[in-house]
């Protein structure tokens, strides 16, 4: 599960807790914390 500072690659992350969609355009870009809410986990969503 990608988790907040980790580079997880380039796609689409969603926060486990509200549901906040988080895009990745780079594959050194590291995941924020979920603008909505705060959050470190992530779940990926590209699916
Ligand atoms: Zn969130």
């Amino acid at each position: 599960m990608p988790n907040t500072g980790h580079q997880p690659g380039e796609g689409t992350y969603k926060c486990t807790k509200c549901g906040t969609e988080v895009t990745l355009n780079d594959d050194k870009e590291r995941l924020p914390a979920c603008p909505g809410c705060g959050y470190p986990e992530f779940d990926n969503s590209d699916d």
